[in-house]
């Protein structure tokens, strides 16, 4: 590991149960370590940390997200780097929920802290354990600069009409329901990363973005401002996902209370757990998946049918809302990794100027790539995500005019 530290940015993206983290060069991307904490809170806790082409594994009981990232620090520090001692020029945290108060990356303080514990009530799964990897690290690192960038952040200007739930007006505004959206980070790099490829200006395109990993979403974007997203409230809403249904009736969930007695608990485990195309095959890794349906598994070929028609109402939405498109992107685990997939959301449309060329689509790549023919209207494309760099950027730039 190179010896000056001063110029890197700390990403830390806590979960309920474990801690993701990178130190990396905000300009040029190069990743310094790397690495995960994770299942915080059992006995057999541990830590996985990449450097310098090495790996270091641990494994022991992790009480909570404050052990964690002293575990974190601990491994630096053994592996040649005491971050407390040689200095970072950021850290900055991914936060999941910024509701209405936080539109964009943040220094921290007490009072952003307090307000981001505030919106708990809004995403209980995921703002305390981000509450409490911010908490740990300003312990930690008292006189490095520490940035909240949301994942909800992109979105907070959709139009009212997207934005908007129909239910009693009063009962939204009371409760702060509207359409927050989630993924905005990989959302906004993604399509930034289209306009470079194309070498167009972000300002006259029509995109849609696909960001289907273990959790799924798609936006449509005008002129780099989206119009639309299938999260909502929470990261429920929309797309199929690996354990979350994304949408449904509304009507199922009374009918579970009153029918089949299931507290509210209950109803949260089934919709973000148990369901999606964990739900409908039994699995929810997507290469598993694939790997039963080639073994002629009929549920788990009902759960990608169900996926890709989900994906395809999406795309025919944000087709007609944005009056035509000019790029298709595929990004996360899923959409970056499989071909069959991306063929499959976009197939028989040539009519509407979207083609697929199967050599483009198959052919083995790690960067971002056109998959459509040179010719057709519309460029289909492959993009990888890269939400720790969005967040080091946005951290050091939050840092630097401080
Ligand atoms: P992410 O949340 O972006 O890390 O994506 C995780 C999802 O990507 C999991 O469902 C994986 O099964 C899926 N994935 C990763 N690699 C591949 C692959 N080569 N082919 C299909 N799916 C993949």
């Amino acid at each position: 590991m190179s010896e000056r530290t001063d110029d890197l940015v700390l990403v830390i993206n806590s979960g309920s149960s474990s801690i993701k983290y990178q130190l990396l060069d905000p300009e040029s991307g190069a990743v310094t370590a790397a690495g995960v904490v994770d299942r915080i809170g059992e006995d057999n806790a541990g830590i996985e940390h990449h450097a310098d082409g090495e790996t270091t594994e641990r494994r022991s009981a992790v009480a909570d997200h404050t052990a964690g990232l002293r575990l974190i620090f601990d491994t630096f520090a053994a592996t040649g780097h005491d971050l407390t001692r040689s200095g970072i020029r950021a850290v900055g945290h991914r936060v999941v929920h910024g509701g209405e108060v936080f539109y964009q990356p943040t220094l921290i303080d007490d009072d952003v802290v307090a307000a981001i514990s505030d919106l708990s009530s809004l995403a209980p799964l995921h703002n305390p354990a981000n509450v409490a990897g911010i908490e740990s690290a300003r312990e930690l690192l008292p006189d490095v600069p520490q940035v909240a960038v949301f994942d909800t952040a992109f979105f907070h200007g959709l139009p009212d009409a997207a934005k908007t739930y129909a239910i009693d007006a009063k009962v939204a505004a009371a409760h702060g329901i509207r359409k927050y959206g989630f993924h905005g980070t990989s959302h906004e790099y993604v399509s930034g990363q289209v306009a470079e490829l194309l070498g167009r200006d972000p300002a006259q395109l029509n995109q849609i973005v696909f960001h289907l990993g273990n959790g799924a979403s798609a936006s449509a974007i005008r002129g780099g401002h989206p119009t639309d997203t299938t999260m909502g409230l929470t990261p429920l809403e929309g797309l199929v996902m690996g354990t979350r249904s994304g949408d449904l009736d509304p009507g199922i969930i009374a009918h579970l209370v009153r029918s089949a007695h299931f507290d509210i608990d209950q109803v949260d485990k089934l919709l973000n757990r148990d369901s999606g195309i964990k739900g409908l095959s039994g699995v929810n890794d997507f290469r598993e998946l694939q790997r039963l349906i080639d073994n002629g598994d009929t549920a788990a070929k009902l759960a990608y049918d169900v996926y890709i028609h989900r994906l395809r109402r999406y795309l025919g939405a944000y087709l007609i809302d944005l009056g035509g498109v000019d790029a298709i992107t595929f990004t996360a685990g899923v959409g970056e990794n499989s071909p069959q997939v991306r063929a499959d959301a976009l197939a028989g449309l040539s009519r509407f100027g979207i083609e697929v060329d199967p050599t483009a689509n198959t052919a083995k790549g790690r960067t971002a790539r056109r998959i459509s023919p040179p010719d057709a209207e519309v460029a289909v494309l492959v993009v990888p995500t890269n939400e720790e760099l969005a967040i080091a950027r946005a951290a050091h730039q939050v840092a630097e005019s401080a």
